[in-house]
């Protein structure tokens, strides 16, 4: 599944492709892709409308157009490929985009568990999906007392309470085992026990571990590409994440399932 970095990859990709270009028109193949409005109305308001900016907010990629936001998640396997319109269209190809210099944007999707909303602009943070989520890791608005006030009645290992999108968004799996061994923190910590400096090292590491991934345009552990076939290359840089021995001191590193989630750790460097 992407996570936060290969999101923010796809984006930027995207984003030089696409500005300043206008949809002309839109073929929806598989109906279930756009979760809000009708598709009707999709359909329609679509047209004619100029891509002015792209944005990322968690895991969705916001299209920014002239009247509404262009909301898409990749979820599990989603991707973005340009054809023209007259190739014929895959069985993994659900929704196409006909823009103003006659190439189409199609979504691609093998899993078919992408999600899309158009929204009103000023309905962008009043309404499902963005008004559920919380905070980006480089919000100035994340801090500890924050993290202190979020965790206060959570007993949960701090390695679930980090994936909850409603707290901070884009810690996925892998990233969680990383910030957690950078910080000298185990999975099964109760959230609600840990200090002030080990809330602080969460934040620091959170944000170190994600420009690193971004900066090496993400993972890709499976099957994830980018929407032009860009393959990170920060894989090869994960400290314990799928890791036998640690890199730091040599230890075996243990793997554990917390909330159903395979986990790493350093029993040394992380007590
Ligand atoms: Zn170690």
């Amino acid at each position: 599944m992407p996570e936060l970095p290969e999101v923010e990859t796809v984006k930027e990709t995207l984003k030089r492709e696409l500005l300043g270009r206008v949809i002309k028109g839109v073929r929806i193949f598989y109906p279930n892709i756009i979760e809000f409005p009708d598709l009707e109305t999709f359909q329609r308001e679509l047209v004619d409308q100029e891509i002015v900016d792209l944005k990322r907010r968690g895991k969705w990629i916001l299209f920014e157009l002239e009247d509404y936001y262009l909301l898409s998640h990749l979820r599990m396997e989603g991707k973005y490929l340009f054809r023209a319109p007259e190739d014929e269209v895959g069985r993994h190809e659900h929704v196409a985009f006909l823009l103003d210099d006659g190439r189409e944007l199609r979504y691609h999707d093998t899993r078919k568990f992408g999600r899309m909303h158009l929204l009103k602009k000023e309905e962008l943070n009043l309404r499902r999906p963005l008004n559920e989520l919380g905070l980006e890791p480089w919000d100035e608005k994340l801090t500890v007392t924050y993290l202190k006030e979020q965790f206060q009645n959570k007993k949960i290992p701090i390695k679930t309470a980090l994936l909850d999108q409603s707290i901070i968004v884009g810690i996925g799996n892998i990233y969680d085992d990383e910030v957690l061994f950078m910080s000298h923190i185990r999975p099964l910590t109760p959230a609600n026990s840990l200090t002030k400096r080990e809330l602080q090292a969460i934040i620091d590491n959170t944000r170190i571990v994600l420009e690193k991934a971004i900066h090496a345009g993400g993972t890709t552990i499976r099957s994830y590409e980018s929407s032009e076939g860009v393959h990170g290359l920060f894989q090869h840089e994960l400290f314990v994440h799928g890791k036998e021995t640690c890199p730091i001191c040599g230890h075996d590193i243990v793997k554990i399932k917390v909330g159903g989630r395979g986990t790493y750790y350093c029993p040394k460097c992380q007590k």
